[in-house]
């Protein structure tokens, strides 16, 4: 990989409703208009369903893509193909397909600064935090790599006379993995490192706001060596991801998005006999408790409710402030939100970047509106901010005095939107975080170990942080909320990631001598 490499995104044919999509520009140079396609059996295939999707560079306002958007015919051919795929790949030696994840690992790695570029140009977040998603989803790639070891069966010798029981866990076949706008590369990496390793043929139905990461993946995994048909990207909208939800050969589903459509891949995927497992949307407190380093709580606060524009689900969307602490703290946030510079993601001195349609822009403008006519105390007003003028820009606000029952708290908002919450006492807090019906992340800000100690049994949250604002777990460990924000009964990636895409098989066996052979009507027991 010594020499440049060619540029991966662009499909080699146009769709022939493209030429009537008004794309002039792009800031990827030579990608310059873009159509953006399937990926089946290791090709581009430009879809021909006669949908598509435009796909813009959030930061100018600008399209710079069309996405085609796949018919139910589209996604059965690309499954024909990841079926056959799949037969073979399940036989591959464990060690074969561990190479094959090694050496996309080296890949990737190689070429983060190239898709980090294609992240920020798509979804509009600044290329450091590009960088440090790809870094979160290379080390499930790492993690995958040594699949031999973690999909070791175990044996018991001479459980009766001359048997010995053991137990294999098999991939499931092929699985769909279906996800949203905010990751585009660490969320797709989440699911098809260990699907793929364990020897499944994985189906991506990445976001059609951003689609474009995906297919720079499926080339990296190709020149990995991944055989064709193993990995394939259909893009696509609720057409596709009905028909993946429905398809008698998907085995199973992963899903990362929004509440109301974690709780529809659930429910519809599980009527069609799949495994699914859907991550919804969250609502993330951060407790700040009256011992906190109020400077320490206000820098985390602030790094972790507007970082990538608050797009994250594991932002910190509530701040709840016990006691005292409350009037401090608010005063140390708002006083750090000017220094933040708000533009281009590509622009190295950027913090903040757009959000990633005009649409949602409005919406969160709409919240924040809401928000003060509920009577919630605005301290920052990010609609009044100095912005640039063109791209989907919002600045940063931030709530006081914010009441549970207003839609600014009742509501994921996923914007750079901060509510803060008062409490008199940790269980007043408590009370408030554990009735809120997401339970993603939740962080408690303390310099007490056993009040922390005490947080982390309390809390009924599936991923808690201490004096850590994003608790967003290592590659071995898994990922996942409680109540709305997941749907099903595995998280995602790490060990639960592994007994998802496998299944278990138990093996009981005996080399009699057939001279001993008899009938016996008995159930079988020891002996
Ligand atoms: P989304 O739910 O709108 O879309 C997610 C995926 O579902 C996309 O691929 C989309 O094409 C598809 N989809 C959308 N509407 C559909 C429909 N009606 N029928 C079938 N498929 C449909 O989510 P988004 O806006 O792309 O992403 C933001 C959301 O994702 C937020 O709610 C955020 O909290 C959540 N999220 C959750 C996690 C987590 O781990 N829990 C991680 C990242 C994002």
């Amino acid at each position: 990989m010594g020499k440049a490499e060619p540029p991966i995104l662009a499909s080699p044919a146009c769709h022939s409703t493209f030429d009537t999509v008004a794309v002039e520009h792009t800031n990827r140079g030579a990608l310059t208009p873009t159509f953006i396609a399937h990926w089946i059996n290791g090709q581009l295939t430009p879809s021909q369903s006669g949908r598509i999707s435009p796909v813009f560079n959030p930061a100018t306002g600008e399209q710079t893509g069309a996405v085609g958007l796949a018919s139910q015919s589209e996604v059965d051919a690309a499954i024909v193909s990841a079926v056959d795929a799949g037969r073979d790949w399940r036989r591959t030696a464990l060690s074969k397909r561990a190479a094959v994840l090694f050496a996309f690992r080296e890949l990737l790695n190689q070429r983060a600064s190239e898709l980090a570029e294609i992240v920020t140009a798509e979804h509009g977040k600044v290329t450091a935090d590009a960088l440090g998603e790809i870094a979160r989803g290379l080390e499930n790639v790492e993690y995958a790599t040594g699949v031999p070891n973690l999909v070791k069966g175990g044996f018991s010798e001479q459980v009766s006379t001359d048997v010995d029981v053991y137990s294999i866990r098999q991939p499931l076949g092929v699985v769909a993995g279906i996800t949203p706008f905010n990751f585009p590369v660490m969320v797709p990496l989440w699911m098809c490192a260990n699907a793929v390793a364990t020897g499944n043929a994985f189906v991506l139905k990445p976001s059609e706001k951003d689609p474009s990461a995906s297919l720079f993946l499926a080339q990296l995994w190709k020149d990995a060596g991944l055989p064709d048909g193993v990995f394939t990207v259909l893009q696509g909208d609720r057409e596709a991801v009905n028909r993946l939800l429905t398809h008698p050969d998907i085995a199973a589903v992963s899903f990362v998005g929004s509440t109301p459509i974690a709780r529809y891949i659930y429910e519809t995927g599980t009527a069609n006999g799949k495994r699914v497992q859907a991550l919804g949307g969250a609502k993330n407190h951060m407790l700040v408790l009256p011992d906190a380093d109020v400077d320490m709580a206000a820098d985390a606060a602030v790094s972790a409710a507007y970082g990538a524009a608050g797009e994250r689900c594991m932002a910190i969307s509530v701040v709840v402030a016990v006691g005292d602490i409350g009037d401090q703290l608010v005063e140390a946030i708002a006083t750090r939100l000017p220094k933040l510079r708000i533009g281009d993601g590509s622009d190295p001195d950027t913090d903040m970047g757009p959000l990633i349609t005009a649409e949602h822009r409005d919406k969160v403008a709409g919240y924040i509106a809401a928000g003060v006519e509920s009577g919630a105390t605005v301290v920052v007003d990010g609609r009044a901010a100095d912005v640039p003028a063109d791209g989907f820009f919002l600045g940063t606000t931030l709530l006081d005095h914010v009441g549970t029952e207003m839609s600014v708290y009742t509501d994921e908002i996923f914007g750079p939107v901060l509510c803060v919450l008062r409490a008199e006492t940790y269980d007043d807090a408590m009370a408030i975080i554990n009735s809120n019906r997401y339970a993603n992340g939740v962080a408690i800000f303390t310099r007490d170990g056993g009040a922390a100690r005490r947080f982390q049994f309390d809390v009924e949250v599936g991923m808690v942080g201490i004096n850590v604002p994003i608790p967003v777990p290592v590659a071995y460990y898994s990922f996942g909320g409680w109540k709305a924000s997941l749907f099903g009964d595995q998280h995602m990636y790490g060990p639960e990631g592994i007994n998802f895409y496998t299944r278990g098989k138990v093996v009981t066996s005996r080399w009699p001598d057939p001279a001993e052979s008899t009938i016996d009507l008995g159930f079988p027991r020891s002996r």
